[in-house]
């Protein structure tokens, strides 16, 4: 090929790296100077095409750290990806804990089965070295373990290595935000292994990982306080709520109650009590079983909570009753408030078990009529006296306590 040709295939073979082209079609015959000039090119070809696939996997790992939280996940993919540029058998996340003072193995990943050093494995960072590795905040090359463990033969972590046939280690602190929050660890079975050239990669390496790790340390913290609120919310849900119709239980409405009771006494102004009883609910169970009389059970305080204003408290007062609180409330919204609740029920039968119900309600109405008489004792006896006449008047339907009557 002719002098000029192969110069014009070097400026070519240039220009196409300038462009991240890493083309290997770089003349190199003959012996004289521009064939050793095209010798360099493949090289800094190789070196180009090295680099810039290092750094390609290098912002994967950045990307990854903003899309995955799984560290594991991430310590995989490094694993996978990074032995063309650095070699090793083994690989190992050790996080500091216990305020620094304890070293923890959370994640190791080797090339062979026979791992001694597991993940758990914990030392106390006092007697082991590795602190003067954090103090400087460089990686640590061990080229010959045995001779390592011949000087340092209280190390604990070298002996079980040395017995995994390892021979070099290539040590990196994790900082996050200035502090040390752990070590990475590239091993591999043959010694002399590390050289400084490895070590750039690996601090860039660890860098990742140190963002990495602190995200989801906090991720799991946010995990955690999320899933705290939750169990605390489901815990008072359960002291607050009947297990089987959801509605407030007794003493939840009673709690309501006495509430209302000291509001409406601040306020001047009056409420009203509902005592609210299933028409012959035994006839249910006996007839569709006990099963069944649940569901109806159900379906009436959703239909009665359905039909709830915001002012009116709704609870299951025992059995198959229910209790509502309506406050503030005269009379006329008491009477209009229980033939909605009373109407919720009769309007149409309730579906259980491949079966239609009629079911029906009676309700007792009382009403706090003068100061005296806003007395959660008052009330309950009056609303179910009410109840009683409900009852005796043929059922489904209301009745209020003569003394709210009265007025
Ligand atoms: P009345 O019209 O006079 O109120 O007649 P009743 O049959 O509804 O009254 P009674 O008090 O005699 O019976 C109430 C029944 O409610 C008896 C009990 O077995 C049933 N019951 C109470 N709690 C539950 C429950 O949680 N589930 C079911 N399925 N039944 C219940
Ligand atoms: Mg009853
Ligand atoms: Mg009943």
């Amino acid at each position: 090929m002719s002098k000029e040709r192969r110069i014009i295939a070097y400026r070519k073979a240039a220009e196409a790296m300038c462009r991240g082209e890493f083309t290997q079609d770089i003349p190199v015959t003959g012996n004289d100077e521009i064939s050793h000039l095209g010798k360099s090119l493949r090289k800094l070809s190789t070196h180009l095409q090295q680099q810039y696939h290092k750094n390609q996997l290098l912002s994967k790992i950045t990307l990854e750290s903003n899309l995955n939280l799984c560290i594991s996940d991430v310590l995989n993919h490094i694993y996978e990806s990074f032995n063309k540029f650095i070699p090793y058998d083994r690989m190992s996340l050790a996080l500091l804990e216990n305020e620094g003072n304890t070293l923890k193995l959370h994640w190791v990943r080797a090339d062979y089965q026979t791992l001694k050093l597991c993940t758990g494995y914990t030392i106390p960072m006092s007697d082991n070295n590795l602190k003067e590795i954090i103090d400087t905040e460089k990686s640590f090359i061990i080229n010959d373990l045995e001779s390592y463990l011949e000087s340092h033969p209280e190390s604990d972590s070298a002996r079980v290595l040395f017995e995994e046939e390892i021979r070099s280690s290539l040590a990196c602190p994790l900082i996050a935000t200035g502090k040390p929050i752990g070590f990475i660890f590239l091993s591999s079975r043959k010694s002399n292994t590390y050289k400084n050239l490895h070590q750039e990669l690996f601090l860039q390496i660890a860098s990742q990982l140190a963002v990495i790790v602190e995200k989801s340390k906090l991720y799991k913290k946010a995990k955690i306080n999320k899933q705290l609120i939750e169990h605390k919310k489901e815990l008072e849900q359960r002291v607050t709520h009947d297990a089987l119709t959801g509605l407030l239980n007794r003493t939840a409405i009673f709690d309501i109650f006495h509430k209302q009771i000291a509001r409406a006494k601040r306020g001047g102004f009056s409420i009203a009590v509902i005592m609210i009883d299933i028409d012959h609910f035994k006839e249910v169970n006996d007839s569709y079983g006990h099963l069944t009389g649940d569901v109806v059970l159900c379906e009436i305080a959703d239909r009665l909570l359905g039909s709830a204003r915001s002012h009116e408290h709704l609870g299951r007062f025992g059995g198959e009753e229910f209790l509502a609180i309506l406050s503030p409330c005269n009379k006329d919204g008491a009477l209009k408030a229980a033939e909605r609740f009373r109407t919720a029920i009769a309007c149409k039968e309730v579906y259980a078990e491949n079966e239609f119900i009629p079911v029906t309600i009676s309700l007792g109405i009382s009403v706090s009529t003068e100061l005296d008489t806003l007395d959660k004792n008052i009330l309950l006896r009056k609303a179910d006296e009410a109840l009683y006449m409900a009852k005796n008047n043929g059922r489904n339907c209301v009745e209020i306590a003569m003394d709210s009557k009265n007025k």
